[in-house]
């Protein structure tokens, strides 16, 4: 059984996971896990915090147009560079069925660790940026409706608080 993702607004989604020091037994199948429950929820990345967690990992499917899934973990990653701007729809396993539109970089390099404790580089364009970004959001406690900008997005969000999550305050 894959783990259950945690809904908004659960604290656990508020909250700044913290670094990684050591890859240990724990760590290993807390990433299996979440791997199983990304590909599971047909996701394109997941977050530590999207499984109740506080470590500072995630994973993401890095072929999410292909039948088979590619995932990959980093442990501590940090975005040491972007470039350019595109706006999109995004939305987020923890929101079900809600879109909003987010300015996010086109393109991110990511340094982090894999689950060997090696120093890997991560540069990645379009889908798979903006995932990486979303990600990271997470494990800074930082959400899509933090995002939200413009009325119609604003609108998105009162309809999901209404008819999905009725008396949950956004
Ligand atoms: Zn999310």
């Amino acid at each position: 059984m894959s783990q259950k993702i945690v809904l908004y607004p659960d604290p656990v989604l508020r909250k700044k996971a913290t670094p990684v020091s050591r890859i240990s037994r724990e760590i290993l199948d807390l990433i299996d896990e979440m791997t199983r429950t990304m590909v599971e929820a047909d996701g394109v990345g997941l977050a530590a915090n999207q499984v109740g967690s506080l470590h500072r990992i995630f994973v993401i499917n890095t072929t999410p147009h292909d039948a088979t899934p590619t995932p990959v973990v980093m442990i501590n990653p940090e975005i040491i560079d972007q470039e350019g701007s595109v706006i999109e729809q995004e939305g987020c396993l923890s929101f079900p069925n809600l879109y909003v539109t987010i300015d996010r970089a086109d393109r991110v390099t990511v340094h982090a660790k894999n689950a060997f404790n090696e120093a890997i580089v991560y540069e990645t364009t379009g889908l798979l940026a903006r995932a990486v970004q979303h990600e990271v959001d997470h494990l800074n406690g930082v959400l899509i409706i933090d995002h939200v900008s413009t009325d119609e997005d604003k609108e998105a969000v009162e309809q999901w608080q209404k008819n999905v999550r009725p008396g949950v305050e956004v």
